[in-house]
């Protein structure tokens, strides 16, 4: 037994500064004696560690209101301007670079044009050189970051190796390492799958529910979060139900495989249709400005438009994908038994009334039990900036795990 040697005490020690700091971070601000009660501590041991993370800058004290006579409470919150966390996004068009303070307000975002230069080492230069200069004119040096959080569609490793990214045409990337040898501060690489934290941020009640969060963007996928926490699965590739073949002769998706729904209905893959059918002879409103758009999302922006004026290609389109994710959605319901199904990701958006519906027609014939359950399916809520606020929250999230 080693539970009373110095260097279990002083684990246990940070391990209550993490507990502190995720508990104002949780509630805003509280007063010393919450703090003892939430955290579960004396009073004599809270003030050592309150000394300790305010002699660090990481909190700040105000007096607050005494509901009875006699000296006012110390309120403690969390220092915003303490340090800085800075989240990464890469898309295969483009990169957004967040930076965050240290209560996970975005302090500024930059959108980067990738080009179609996809190669590792590219993109990493092209990153690297934007955020030192973001860091710059934000008068930080790197010892004011916290932390650094990498995320992009495909299967991750918990050293940050991206094993295969099939929008990115990625395969065994080091990303963690080849970001890390630009950086003194930590850098951590995430797939995509921590868009959901944003999600439950924005609406804390599903932190109690069983979630399938489908996803249709340039990836396809599912994230699955249960019990408190994203569910990754044993190697990281946990959800990956946009890589089912639907069609081993349909095309070929990123992955290698031929017919994955991936490759029929992420974003590229229908603006990819699009443009086939259309100079196949497909009639279309679609047609329009059809070589204009720089990116697959842009240029599905008309597709609910042509479907509200009636265009017969634009209402066949959405039918068929409404069905192929309607069937997918089956299956993952199926699979993971959740409460809760989101649909998340630019095309899931165009028309997620529709898709509920179709999920909704198909459940009768293809759900296990249906009717018996009470799955709330709803669009996501949290925005276009989810990713970048996902990815912050995860390196927060990560941060309150570490040592100090
Ligand atoms: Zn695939």
């Amino acid at each position: 037994m080693m539970s009373n040697s110095p260097i279990d005490s002083k684990s246990a020690g940070r391990r209550n500064e993490n507990l502190i700091l995720a508990m104002l971070r949780k509630h805003g601000s509280l007063s010393q004696a919450q703090l003892c009660r939430l955290v579960g501590i004396g009073s004599s041991t809270a003030s050592t560690i309150v000394a300790r993370l305010r002699e660090k800058g990481l909190l700040l004290e105000n007096r607050g209101i005494s509901r009875h006579r006699g000296p006012k409470p110390t309120i403690l919150s969390l220092n915003p301007a303490c340090c800085h966390l800075v989240g990464i996004e890469i898309n295969p068009s483009f990169a957004i670079i967040g930076l965050f303070d240290f209560l996970g307000q975005p302090v500024d975002k930059i959108h980067i044009p990738l080009g179609p230069d996809h190669q590792p080492g590219h993109v990493v230069d092209v990153i690297t050189r934007s955020l030192h200069k973001t860091l710059k004119d934000h008068h930080l040096g790197a010892e004011d970051i916290l932390g650094a959080g990498v995320a992009l569609s495909g299967s991750v490793s918990s050293e940050g190796m991206v094993h295969l990214s099939s929008p990115m045409g990625w395969r065994d990337v080091p990303l963690q390492r080849l970001l890390a040898e630009h950086f003194t501060f930590p850098v951590a690489v995430y797939s995509n799958h921590v868009r959901l934290l944003a999600e439950i941020a924005s609406d804390p009640a599903l932190d109690a529910e069983s979630i399938l969060y489908l996803n249709v963007a340039n990836g396809v996928g599912a994230t699955i979060f249960r019990d408190g926490r994203l569910v990754y699965g044993t190697t990281g590739r946990y959800g990956e139900i946009g890589h089912n073949v639907i069609d081993p002769d349909g095309p070929l998706c990123g992955c290698g495989h031929r017919g994955c729904l991936e490759a029929h209905i992420s974003g590229p893959a229908l603006a990819a249709k699009i443009t086939h059918d259309i100079r196949c002879g497909a009639q279309t409103a679609l047609a329009d400005g059809l070589d204009g758009h720089p990116t697959p999302e842009k240029r599905l922006a008309a597709w609910p438009g042509a479907v509200a004026a009636n265009d017969a290609y634009a209402i066949m389109l959405r039918d068929q994908v409404a069905d192929l994710i309607a069937q997918s959605a089956a299956q993952a319901i199926n699979a993971y038994d959740p409460t809760v199904v989101i649909l998340a990701g630019y095309v899931n958006l165009l028309f997620a009334e529709a898709f509920a519906e179709a999920i909704g027609r198909h459940s009768a014939a293809a759900i296990y039990d249906f009717d018996a359950r009470q799955i709330d399916i709803r669009p996501a809520a949290a925005g276009d900036d989810a990713l970048i606020n996902g990815i912050c929250l995860a390196v927060l999230q990560d941060a309150l795990e570490a040592d100090w």
